[in-house]
């Protein structure tokens, strides 16, 4: 992987550990060195090259010309009045902003499930699924690997000032994951490394909106992460009236990269389902989705809509959300609905930031 030329500055979130230690090396010092940059950016989470008092002076020196700590900044946050979510607008240093969400779910005994961060790839997002806020926004720009990281950071920096520990990462934020492969999957390396924030990969999951070639490229990798698979309509007509991408990714092709993942990972799938009043919320297309998904392990999420000012579908009522699941269950496929966290403070991705830049417009002092 590329680190960065002799003139550019190195963000030092971008560089996975062994990329540390080699540019370490390049300036004479040994991997003792590079380990303890390491614990000042992911044990104690310092914000700053001048707060990492314990290193050799000339090696911070060396860091101040070369290198720059980018943590960011934040622009807005906003709580639920549930208490459970509370969603960030993040800066990032060229002025753009990407959200970040930290969701509390009720723990179990063993502390699974609790505090969760869901983070962001992209600024924008080129899939133009029609429900979504981001995708009504359009692409920006892809995320470094250090950016999506300091999201990570920020999160658990929080948490860590409240006598908590970030348990899960969902990489289900602004933008698609598989369009930004290189960049995710060198974030998830570092999220993962046992040195630093030592997340499990078992509670790390990759949303997609059925980027077939990433499909196939994370099954072909020893990265044991989970993955969902957006799809929200069971046939390419409905699926691709939601979600653009489905015209060049056909359901033929999306459920073979699947099944070549299941068969490669050996790891259920989860399949996310965005449900949406008279739209696809009928018996009829619960059928569907059953028969497209039996005998696969596969795990259904439903999640009624959170509505979007740029979209006018509204939210499955629950009684049809209850049929639609126990027809899925008829076809031996188990499914959760998603509980709506934080639907007041506008929860589905690009939601405030999108209401951020309205305001903005809108506002003539601002
Ligand atoms: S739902 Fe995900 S993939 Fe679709 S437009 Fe929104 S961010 Fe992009």
């Amino acid at each position: 992987m590329r680190i960065a030329t002799q003139t550019e500055t190195i963000n030092l979130y971008d560089l996975t550990r062994p990329q540390l230690e080699t540019l370490l090396a390049g300036w004479g010092f040994s991997i003792y060195h590079a380990d303890r940059v390491w614990a000042y950016l992911y044990q104690q989470q310092l914000q700053s090259l001048a707060e990492m008092k314990g290193l050799r002076p000339d090696l911070r020196q060396q860091l101040e010309a070369a290198a720059v700590l980018a943590p960011l900044a934040t622009v807005a946050a906003i709580d639920s009045s549930d208490g459970y979510t509370r969603k960030f607008l993040l800066g990032l240093p060229d002025g753009q902003s990407v959200e970040t969400v930290l969701m509390r779910f009720e723990g179990r005994d063993d502390g699974e499930g609790r505090a969760t961060a869901c983070v962001s790839t992209q600024v924008g997002c080129a899939m133009g699924c029609v429900f979504c806020a981001t995708g009504q926004m359009g692409f920006l720009r892809h995320l470094t690997p250090g950016e999506i990281v300091a999201q990570v950071v920020y999160v658990d920096r929080l948490l860590r000032q409240q006598g908590e520990n970030l348990r899960n990462v969902v990489l289900m934020g602004m933008g698609e994951p598989l369009h930004n492969y290189d960049a995710t999957m060198a974030a998830v390396d570092i999220m993962t490394d046992h040195k630093g924030l030592a997340l499990a990969p078992r509670h790390i999951t990759l949303s997609t909106v059925g980027v077939v070639p990433g499909i196939r490229r994370l099954a072909d990798e020893e990265r044991p992460i989970h993955l969902a698979v957006s799809l929200h309509g069971a046939t390419d007509a409905e699926r691709q009236a939601l979600v653009p991408p489905a015209r060049r990714w056909p359901l033929n092709e999306l459920m073979a990269a699947c099944r070549y993942y299941l068969e490669k990972r050996n790891r259920r799938i989860f399949f996310e389902w965005t449900l949406i009043e008279g739209k696809n919320d009928t018996p009829a297309q619960a059928h569907s989705l059953g028969r497209l998904l039996q005998g696969l392990d596969a795990h259904v999420n439903l999640i009624p809509l959170n509505p979007t000012a740029g979209y006018d579908g509204r939210p499955t009522r629950s009684a049809a959300v209850t049929q639609f699941q126990s027809i899925l269950a008829e076809y031996g496929i188990p499914s959760t609905v998603r509980q709506r966290r934080g639907i007041d403070i506008a929860a589905g991705c690009g939601q405030l930031r999108a209401d951020k830049t309205r305001l903005h417009v809108d506002s003539p002092t601002s």
